[in-house]
């Protein structure tokens, strides 16, 4: 279905060149909120988080979705390619190495493999220099350089591929043959699919695995769409052992092979722009951050911003341990000069003094919801997580025959497991409650939901999850309201008090009398006035209200012909 047609600010129709961009890139061109693009993109069976990039075919789609003008592409020479966050501008493009992180099932092998690459490839007088761990090292091969992030599960990384921020360009999936897919491996899958990046799988342990445990994977992998090459598929497994070293050489020429397939270009002219690695506090330079920039020359004295902090860099450490006084694209290195103390996964990039300045005086509130929930909104967006299959077909089939006239459920998404941090992103993206059945957030997924004010619901009862959600889509739901008459009074005198106005001098007959009641004012059969009582006092006090058989005296605003023995009736508002 196509929408409506979108009018920009400048009364233009939108127009849009079809390339690759994030979610929130092509929301803000179409002027369109992020939460709704990505509701769009899951409707269309697409699960991409705000800062996820998309590929040219899927933009195509959503354009057409939205029915915005395709401008065609101009000479694609004249722009080199580059992954990461696409920047389409002119200046001095240069390759850069390749980030790559390792994940995998714990145990599997990682950190014997990262230890193995570290000790054989880092020259022994660079080890030397390394006084403090930085969270990334790079790597000298005959043909190019890598950038492995050294942290097996690194806390950046998951707070980075929950946020679908592409730090890292490739990802070894380590594998121990003798062993196979884990539930690590296929999280490890999902997430690198969900942020897009490249993945090579590394077999590992093939020392003591048997060649019939080495097919076993790779039926595993073909069964989770990761076809091996030898079998036809495009999955590259290079079998290694991290324990003896075999294999690795080979390994990495793949990356760096791989690399240059994704030709991964870096702008030298671009203000420096990247992720916050990790982040502390030194004895004697205060917060200090290691950060990767994905474009531009970082130099000391640059001022920046990142996350919530801004500062101005004071030095550079790169991830020898050597001061340097500039850094180029994809290095790691450490920065202090931070004013507080940024977190792991906030985006780094380099401003203006001038810019700096404004930020401190307004602090920028980091932008926390891509989607803000609505009142009055249609749908009750559910992220639906359980503990086995068959719960999940049970809540969900429960869910889909709740009716109600007001709200439908609209269930985003549905899965086995644990609340992780990628459920608690796509409901902060998406606006969406998260229902729990027999399952219990994982605890990295903790503060993001109390960061994000998450609204999480855990069941052990399937009724009283459905009882909730219905009570949850009952709960928008704008009250009647009916005028209903709740009392009569006589009026036995008329003041004029001035400065004041005509006051009536009634007494309450029936029921009571309310301070800005509505009422209603006949003489005989006839209707001589309508207003709203501003004033209400009984015995010279004002009152809120007063009841039947007392005296009371009141102003009615918009009426002051008043006459002894006029009738007046008082209704008030209430729920149907
Ligand atoms: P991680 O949890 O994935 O980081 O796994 P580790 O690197 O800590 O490895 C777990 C265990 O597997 C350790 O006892 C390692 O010595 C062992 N290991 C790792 N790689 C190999 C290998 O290639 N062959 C053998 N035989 N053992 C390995």
């Amino acid at each position: 279905m196509i929408e409506k047609p979108i009018i920009t600010p400048g009364g233009k129709e939108p127009e849009i060149v079809i390339d690759r961009m994030t979610v929130a890139e092509f929301s803000e061109k179409i002027y369109k909120p992020v939460g709704e693009v990505i509701l769009t993109l899951l409707k269309q069976g697409v699960v991409a988080a705000k800062n996820q990039s998309l590929a040219e075919k899927v933009v195509e789609s959503l354009a057409r979705h939205y029915g915005i003008k395709i401008i065609e592409k101009q000479k694609p020479e004249a722009a080199p390619s580059h992954t990461s966050k696409e920047v389409a501008t002119e200046g001095t493009w240069k390759e850069r190495s390749p980030i790559v992180v390792v994940i995998g099932h714990v145990d599997h092998g990682k950190t014997t493999l990262l230890d193995f690459i570290r000790k054989t490839r880092v020259a022994a007088k660079e080890k030397g220099g390394i006084t403090q761990h930085l969270g990334a090292y790079e790597v000298k091969t005959g043909h190019g350089n890598i950038v492995f992030l050294d942290t097996p599960g690194h806390e950046a990384f998951s707070l980075m591929r929950a946020r679908g921020i592409r730090v890292a360009d490739i990802a070894i999936l380590v594998i121990a043959a003798d062993d196979g897919i884990m539930p690590q491996t296929v999280e490890a899958i999902k997430r690198s699919k969900e942020a897009g990046i490249q993945l090579i799988v590394a077999l590992n342990k093939m020392d003591k695995a048997t060649p019939a445990q080495v097919e076993v994977v790779k039926r595993q992998l073909a069964q989770h769409d990761l076809v091996p090459e030898d079998w036809g598929g495009q999955t590259v497994c290079m079998p290694i052992s991290g324990k003896l070293g075999t294999g690795i050489d080979e390994l990495l020429e793949v990356i760096v092979l791989q690399a240059q397939l994704l030709d991964l270009k870096a702008n030298l002219s671009l203000p420096p722009q990247g992720y916050v690695l990790e982040s502390k506090v030194e004895k004697g330079r205060g917060p200090v951050a290691t950060v990767i920039c994905h474009h531009g020359i970082l130099k000391v004295t640059d001022y920046f911003h990142a996350g919530n902090t801004w500062g101005k860099i004071s030095s550079l450490v790169d991830s020898y341990g050597k001061r340097v006084t500039e850094i180029y694209p994809s290095m790691p290195v450490q920065i202090s000069g931070f004013s507080e103390l940024p977190q792991a996964g906030d985006f780094f990039e380099v401003v203006t003094q001038e810019v700096m300045k404004k930020g401190i005086l307004e602090p920028r509130v980091r932008p926390e919801m891509g989607y803000a929930r609505k009142e009055g909104e249609s749908e009750l967006n559910l992220i639906i997580k359980t503990d086995n299959a068959s719960s999940r077909e049970a809540v969900v089939n429960a869910i889909s025959k709740i009716k109600s006239d007001y709200k439908k459920a609209s269930i985003l998404f549905s899965g086995v497991g644990d609340i992780s941090e990628s459920d608690v992103m796509l409901a902060a993206d998406t606006g969406s409650y998260i229902y729990g059945f027999h399952v219990k957030v994982e605890s990295n997924a903790q503060p993001i939901v109390q960061k994000k004010g998450i609204v999480i619901q855990s069941f052990d009862i399937i009724y009283k999850l459905i009882e909730d959600v219905e009570r949850l889509l009952e709960s928008g739901k704008p009250v009647k309201m009916i005028t209903k008459k709740i009392g009569e009074a006589l009026v036995l005198k008329v003041f004029d008090i001035k400065g004041l106005g005509i006051i009536a001098g009634a007494q309450v007959k029936t029921g009571r009398f309310i301070r800005d009641g509505k009422v209603l004012i006949w003489r005989g059969k006839q209707k001589v006035g309508e207003g709203n009582i501003k004033g209400l006092q009984r015995d010279r006090k004002s009152v809120k209200e007063v009841h039947t058989g007392f005296e009371c005296a009141f102003l009615v605003d918009g009426f002051d012909t008043w006459e002894v023995d006029d009738r007046v009736e008082c209704f008030q508002e209430v729920p149907e």
